[in-house]
């Protein structure tokens, strides 16, 4: 996320619409450190909001026309904000729309704007742009039509436009970390109580280096829906509504009651869960030792008891714990395909990027796209 992706919205505005923008705003996508599966448990997560994020930039028109450019896309949408539908042609555009809509919802009397989107965080590959794109907007549209909200409700509000108008069951944890980000420190978030705080990683010499497998596996959305039943059914069995509920004592005395997979899912979540305190713990002490072990069991519980690796996920963990500089790597996400997250050595990154790469190729014959990160402030607007 640099200026470079607002300037390059700003020149896309000029060509679009001949005039220049009054308003810009820039949000980083996200990645998720620790905490895989936990949120819709009531659990804890640690993020990073990332130097790679989403602009947006436009001006007020004065009427009820809203005129949006997809700059990565060289897609233009035209709609009207006194009525708002979904545009089957472009389905992009309703994460803008479904923030025009939670806005408006508030009071806010959000009109007419021209707007160009521009992004460097990849789309649908699990770094959260859909996020990105509804906290810039939200941002922007703050500078036209200015409004006072408490960040976490700009959160919400953005979390509410993808779960009602988007039609995506999200949690809250994107929205959250693109407005939270902070430079050089890692996000914690327990997701019961939405309590968080930054944890500063105090070495600016580690870099997040995102390893995007380019498999997706089919039957995603049914496997996610059997774990999270599973998750749920595993809780009630301890007669609470979430696992997060379930004390780690109560657990493990009776965890052989549960089926053999709602035992497997909720072990994962629980131990999960101590290995976000634990991480948290290890960084904020500054030791290296413990986040290398905590991060190859966390993809070992991944792969073994909730089982959403894959065979190109654990070959490129295995790989990468194996190339100089790398102080660890676990899949991230919803898994099923998808990323990998390696913690490395800043001077060993390029070696990394390129060894892992090709060895990747080698194995699956498969391009994987690698994206060398920082952890990096959260949403803001920027002067044009
Ligand atoms: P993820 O959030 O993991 O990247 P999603 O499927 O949740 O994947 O969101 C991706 C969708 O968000 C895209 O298909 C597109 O509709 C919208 N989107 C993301 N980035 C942009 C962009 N730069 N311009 C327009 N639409 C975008
Ligand atoms: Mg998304």
């Amino acid at each position: 996320m640099s200026n470079t992706t607002v300037d390059s919205a700003v020149q896309a505005y000029q060509e679009q619409f001949d005039s220049r923008p009054t308003a810009a705003a820039l949000a980083p996508g996200r990645v998720e450190i620790m905490g895989n599966h936990t949120d819709y448990n009531g659990g804890y997560v640690l993020l990073a909001a990332l130097d790679r994020g989403t602009a947006v930039v436009g001006a007020a028109t004065g009427d009820d026309t809203i005129t949006l450019v997809a700059a990565d896309f060289k897609r233009r949408a035209v709609l009207s904000a006194r009525d708002l539908k979904r545009d089957s042609q472009n389905s992009w555009a309703s994460y803008v729309l479904g923030v025009v809509q939670q806005l408006q919802q508030q009071g806010v009397p959000v009109g007419g704007f021209n707007a160009v989107l521009r992004s460097d965080v990849p789309s649908g590959s699990g770094l959260s742009s859909s996020a990105a794109l509804e906290v810039a907007t939200a941002f922007f549209l703050r500078q036209l039509f200015p409004y006072e909200m408490p960040p976490m409700e700009i959160a919400r509000l953005c979390q509410r436009a993808e779960n009602q108008f988007v039609g995506v069951n999200c949690g809250i944890m994107d929205q959250f970390s693109s407005i939270f980000g902070r430079a050089d420190s890692l996000l914690f978030l327990d997701c019961l109580t939405l309590t968080h705080h930054p944890v500063h990683m105090g070495r600016d010499d580690v870099a997040i280096v995102i390893c995007d497998s380019a498999v997706k596996h089919a039957l995603t959305g049914g496997d996610y829906n059997t774990r999270r039943a599973e998750c749920m059914a595993a809780a009630q069995h301890f007669g609470r509504k979430l696992l997060r509920e379930v004390s780690w004592d109560e657990f493990v005395a009776r965890e052989m009651e549960l089926p053999e997979n709602e035992r497997k899912r909720a072990r994962h979540v629980l131990t999960e869960d101590r290995r976000v305190l634990a991480m948290r713990e290890a960084i904020a002490r500054k030791e290296t030792a413990p986040v290398c072990h905590l991060l190859a069991e966390g993809h070992a519980s991944c792969r073994d008891l909730f089982e959403n690796s894959t065979p190109e996920l654990d070959f490129l963990v295995d790989t990468a714990v194996m190339l100089d500089g790398c102080i660890g790597a676990k899949l991230t996400g919803g898994g099923w395909g998808g990323c990998t997250v390696n913690l490395v050595h800043q001077d060993a990154v390029r070696q990394f990027s390129q060894d892992l790469a090709a060895r990747y190729k080698e194995k699956t014959g498969r391009a994987a796209h690698i994206y060398a990160c920082r952890a990096a402030q959260g949403a803001h607007t920027v002067k044009v």
